[in-house]
């Protein structure tokens, strides 16, 4: 009774206060619309072409002051021109000037409102000099006010009757898919639409306006893109030189298919002028194709070239999954038929996949006698050397890291009304996030609840994750971490991620904390899509291909931005706080061996993006770190490449064995033990055992197969024959199998003690068998957070300002991590850093454990005397 009845005075005071502050606002706003103008002033209006119609504009304005500049009419593009439309009124109003920088992605727009605003003043016999106008030059003016669709005067244009007229449509891979519907007469593009609603809108799609005219200046794809939407850039030309492909090659279609060109043909389909350096294309180009080898299969091509010029490339065949090799696949044609040169950078992380594709390029145009070190012209020797442009970005809170931390984080700090800023330094989000395949540790879900996991506790969770630690780690984070999992599980589902199955989790002595989705399918992958969704749909501005370098410190020692780079800026970024979620450093070889030796031949399965940077840009403004010298060696590691085989196949029966053909360890002890297990086996590695029923039930061991790193045998014997075994080791492996069946069969591992994976044996052919060893995998250590993610420093001192979580942080895992505790780790901590660091930036108090809590005022709370703001959106 006397709960409620504070609820309801609480309720009734929180009324009053809002009713209070929506008078005030009222009153507030309808003084700012009272406008009188001054006795000098004057009520001008103009319009001229803006990028889609006409731009309306009304200035109140005396002889050398602005008193009002506003918009009155305009037809700019939702998003893009109307960014110009918002800013520049009050652009102009503030500097009182009109040589204002145009918003990028919206020159077009931004350069008809200084016409506009200038013809304006000019009716009213005012001189736009005086607010440092300058006429341009008919030429420039004119393409300030175009329409995409006019031809620009000086665009090269192709040999009459090089294209089939006609509207031709492509699409690539930027951020998301851009599409590309390119209009083309006998000779020229006379039209270029660009669908980028795939993309960032702050970044590529704002830069669809830009992008659209430099494709028409250039009439073709040899752009110089937007610096800032590089991906974005990068994949128009490659969809542009695609689609001008079609027009040129539309002819020739009933004559030749792709697979039968015929490259000494001499009346050739007309040539395509997808390329810049072709001014006019030539009668002799070419349709050739080429193979490369990939990372994971062939990679086909068909380039459209001829001695001088490569007009275009389409990639025809990959075997890539969607990830960063597939971003290769998008950008690469592109870029080469941009630059002229198989000499372009590789994209990072997917060099194979560029090597591959540059290879089948050279191979194709080899195949028709055109001569390939043309073609290798060296770009950064050409180029003259590039100085970076500084620039200033300003948000609330800058999250270092796009993986899950970063994402998760962001996505946090943004539903508490903050701006934020990711900063990601790799072509794509990810970082290691998406390779995890197990699946996200967590206690007392619902799900455990309904499947009726009793075990499944917050007590038993925490006592595991420190018992597999080696009980390193720090018991306050191993807490916050299992009360939090539960409430981050449910917070997942809020962004479209639900698990749907619970597994058993290594070591933890068949306790089920596994939480998997759907199917099977990899939680990383999964986890990411999800995220980078829910990011998206925010508005969440992500800069790709950015190295955040150092972090800023205000004179008070307080975490005030971070310096970062790209390839062709130099950014100061000035945020209320910054949120570290760089990841580990497993790919940074000097790092690591200088923390233990032992791992300079170590093969890693880390992506190429984990180089520790969070970790040493902390430790520049006197951050602890802990258990640096932990880290954690993956039992199941294929040693070609550091592929990963996920703890998964084993959770649902496979087993190891040895090249005697012996099992040797419990194959599903903690990683520590299996991977010192198979470091002392003959031959320095092992195989992983499963047969076609565990294939059947789990969609990424199939992957395996698919991608040739399976052995396979219809029968244990040929299985061991093909896996190489000695003849007696064939005979051992056959006893092997069949004294593991009978253990199934009766629950009990005698040999090992194993106690888990153990619900399916392995009678079903074919049988499968993947050579493996161990791999460098997790940094357990890092930067030293508390239980609000807020970075601690050498004197035991919050920085200010200054959160981490995720892999780059130390004392969640102590001495061993355990197989879904990644996950788990970045899915809370990322939300805690994301909750905390944005009540630092609105002042508020950060908690413990903020992250499961509702924001809602606690009974009696009280409010701290002020005027406050805030805005929600109506219509
Ligand atoms: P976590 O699981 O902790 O999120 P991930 O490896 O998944 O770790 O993600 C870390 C991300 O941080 C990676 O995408 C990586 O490329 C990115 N990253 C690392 N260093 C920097 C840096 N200096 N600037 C920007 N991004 C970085």
């Amino acid at each position: 009774m006397e709960k409620s009845r504070t609820k309801d005075l609480i309720a009734l005071l929180i009324a009053a206060v809002l009713l209070v502050v929506l008078i005030v606002g009222h009153v507030r706003v309808n003084q700012s619309q009272v406008f009188r103008m001054p006795e000098d002033g004057q009520l001008l209006t103009a319009t001229v072409q803006g990028r889609n119609g006409p731009v309306a504009v009304e200035v109140a304005a005396g002889p050398t002051e602005f008193y009002r500049v506003k918009i009155t009419s305009h037809e700019e593009t939702e998003g893009i021109g109307t960014l110009a439309v918002d800013a520049l009124p009050d652009t102009i109003m503030e500097s009182q000037r009109l040589d204002f920088d145009a918003v990028s992605g919206a020159t077009i727009t931004s350069e008809a409102i200084r016409l506009a605003v200038a013809e304006a003043l000019e009716s009213g016999g005012i001189d736009p000099a005086a607010f440092g106008y300058v006429a341009k030059t008919e030429g420039t003016e004119e393409k300030g006010t175009e329409q995409a669709s006019a031809e620009p005067a000086a665009a090269p244009v192709a040999a009459a009757g090089a294209y089939v007229p006609g509207t031709y449509t492509a699409e690539a891979t930027g951020m998301g898919t851009v599409k590309v519907s390119v209009t083309v007469d006998e000779s020229s593009i006379t039209e270029v639409v660009l669908d980028t609603s795939g993309e960032t809108p702050e970044i590529g799609g704002a830069a669809t306006e830009e992008l659209t005219a430099q494709v028409m200046q250039a009439q073709g794809a040899a752009i110089d893109g937007v610096s800032g939407a590089t991906l974005t850039s990068n994949a128009v030309s490659t969809a542009v030189a695609e689609a001008l492909a079609q027009a040129a090659a539309a002819p020739a279609e009933e004559a030749a298919p792709a697979e039968e060109t015929a490259p000494a043909e001499e009346e050739q389909a007309a040539e395509p002028e997808a390329a810049a350096a072709a001014t006019e294309a030539s009668a002799d180009a070419q349709t050739l194709t080429g193979s490369g080898m990939g990372k994971v299969g062939n990679v086909d091509v068909e380039v459209v070239a001829d001695n001088d010029a490569i007009y275009s490339i389409a990639v025809t065949k990959h075997d890539e999954t969607p990830g960063i090799g597939t971003i290769a696949v998008d950008q690469i044609p592109g870029a080469i038929v941009a630059a002229q040169s198989l000499k372009v950078d590789a994209i990072t992380g997917a060099t194979m996949m560029t090597d591959a594709i540059k290879e089948a390029v050279a191979a194709a145009l080899a195949s028709g006698g055109i001569d390939v070190s043309k073609f290798e012209k060296d770009i950064e020797a050409d180029a003259e050397p590039k100085e970076k442009t500084p620039e200033t970005l300003d948000c609330d809170v800058v999250i270092v890291g796009a993986g899950g931390a970063g994402l998760t984080a962001a996505v946090r700090a943004s539903q508490e009304g903050v701006k934020v800023l990711v900063l990601e330094k790799m072509p794509m989000v990810g970082g290691n996030s998406n390779r995890a395949e197990g699946g996200m540790n967590a206690a007392g879900t619902k799900l455990e609840e309904e499947l009726g996991l009793d075990d499944s506790t917050v007590e038993n969770f925490a006592a595991d994750t420190l018992r597999l630690g080696h009980d390193l780690a720090d018991p306050d984070l191993v807490q916050t971490l299992a009360e939090n999992s539960s409430d981050a599980v449910e917070w997942l589902k809020t962004v479209g991620a639900e698990f749907t199955d619970v597994h058993a989790t290594g070591g933890c002595e068949g306790r089920k904390y596994l939480h998997q989705p759907e199917g099977g399918r990899a939680v990383g992958e999964f986890l990411v899509e999800k995220l980078s969704a829910a990011a998206e749909e925010q508005g969440i501005e992500i800069m790709l291909n950015t190295r955040a370098t150092e972090i800023l410190l205000d004179d008070n020692g307080c975490a005030v931005g971070v310096m970062a780079e790209d390839s062709d800026h130099i950014y100061t970024v000035n945020a209320k706080a910054v949120v570290l979620a760089t990841g580990g450093f497993g790919s940074n070889f000097e790092m690591m061996c200088s923390y233990d030796p032992s791992l300079e031949n170590a093969v890693t399965t880390n992506h190429s993006g984990a180089t520790g940077d969070g970790i040493v840009m902390a430790q520049a403004i006197g951050a602890d770190t802990v258990d640096m010298e932990q880290i954690q060696l993956h039992p199941t590691v294929i040693q070609e490449d550091g592929t990963l085989v996920s703890e998964s196949l084993r959770s649902k029966g496979a087993i190891v064995v040895n090249t005697e053909g012996k099992r040797f360890v419990n194959d599903l002890a903690g990683r520590d033990v299996v991977s010192q297990a198979e470091l002392k086996q003959p031959d320095g590695y092992c195989f992983i055992i499963f047969d076609q029923h565990l294939v059947d039930g789990l969609a990424l061991a199939q992957k395996f197969i698919d991608r040739g790193y399976a052995i396979s045998g219809d029968t244990y014997e040929e299985l061991a024959v093909n896996m190489g075994l000695t003849d007696d080791a064939v005979q051992n492996f056959v006893n092997t199998m069949n004294t593991w069946n009978e253990s199934v069969a009766k629950g009990i591992d005698e040999e090992f003690g194993r106690n888990n994976g153990m619900d399916d044996d392995l009678t079903t052919a074919p049988f499968y068998a993947i050579k493996i060893a161990p791999g460098i995998h997790h940094t357990m250590g890092g930067i030293k957070i508390d239980t609000n993610a807020e970075v601690i420093n050498t004197d035991g001192n919050v920085i200010p300002g200054l959160f981490a979580a995720g892999e780059t942080t130390g004392g969640i895992h102590g001495g061993n991590r355990v197989g879904g505790n990644a996950v788990c780790d970045f899915v809370v901590f990322g939300r805690i850093a994301g909750t905390n660091a944005a009540a630092y930036v609105k002042g508020e108090s950060i908690t413990a454990e903020p992250a499961s809590k509702e924001a809602a005022p606690a009974a009696g709370a009280v409010y701290v005397p002020g005027t406050y703001t805030a805005e929600a959106n109506g219509m």
